[in-house]
């Protein structure tokens, strides 16, 4: 969608006005356009009127409109995202990948009619790479916010009998750091799961600690809990 443009504007309506208004001056707009072509009245023009009257006179186009409107930086940095809560919109979160960043299963192709995997049949890690990560106001009141330290399992390989505890110290949208008690080697590929993320992540560092180590991670794939308590999706 063209957000930049004012579409109340180009229709000389006010924001909040009701469908009967828009409709009445959309008709009488095109209507003086036809009669006085010299009135600004070109194919161009009248194209961008036709082009606002498609969105501001359907009631679903125009919600959307008006909420992208109403938050023009809804893609917001790291770190507003993740105090602003995040989740993965449904779009996002079905979104086809080329393959598990984890264990390389590939992802089939979409199938019509069948619902997209968000997350690997293999090894239940998620599928939707960070760039795919946006915060929407629609979405904010249904999600608490992330705390930061919890329990965490991981993964260094598929298949793995049993995965590593440990704790997670710190959590950004970017990456995390843990404690556990194995070493995992810089550029290793980890599979995360925390009672609020599941995620794929690369080692950063790996330090030594007093009792095992201390690891940073960055996160490739990530997913979020909804605060119904399940992740977006909950099929294996
Ligand atoms: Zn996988």
């Amino acid at each position: 969608m063209k957000n930049r443009r004012n579409y109340y504007r180009i229709l000389h309506v006010q924001p909040d006005a009701p469908p009967a208004v828009i409709r009445s001056s959309y008709r009488t707009i095109m209507h003086k356009m036809r009669v006085h072509p010299d009135l600004g009245g070109d194919a161009e023009a009248a194209a961008l009127v036709n082009e606002a009257y498609a969105v501001l006179g359907d009631e679903q186009k125009r919600a959307d409109y008006d909420r992208i409107r109403q938050n023009p930086g809804w893609t917001r940095s790291a770190n507003d995202d993740f105090r602003q809560g995040l989740v993965l919109t449904h779009a996002d979160a079905h979104a086809p990948a080329p393959a598990c960043a984890f264990c390389g299963w590939p992802v089939p192709p979409e199938t019509p009619g069948e619902e997209l995997t968000a997350f690997c049949r293999i090894c239940h890690s998620p599928l939707a790479p960070m760039s795919r990560l946006v915060s929407h106001d629609a979405d904010r009141r249904a999600i608490t916010r992330v705390p930061k330290k919890s329990s965490l399992l991981v993964w260094t390989s598929c298949p793995q009998a049993q995965p590593y505890a440990g704790q997670v110290n710190d959590l950004s949208l970017t990456g995390m750091r843990f404690d556990t008690g194995v070493f995992l080697a810089a550029e290793q590929v980890l599979k995360i799961d925390t009672p609020v993320l599941k995620a794929v992540a690369t080692v950063v560092r790996c330090t030594v600690r007093e009792a095992g180590y201390e690891v940073g991670a960055c996160f490739q794939n990530l997913c979020f809990a909804r605060s119904r308590g399940s992740f977006v999706e909950a099929r294996a």
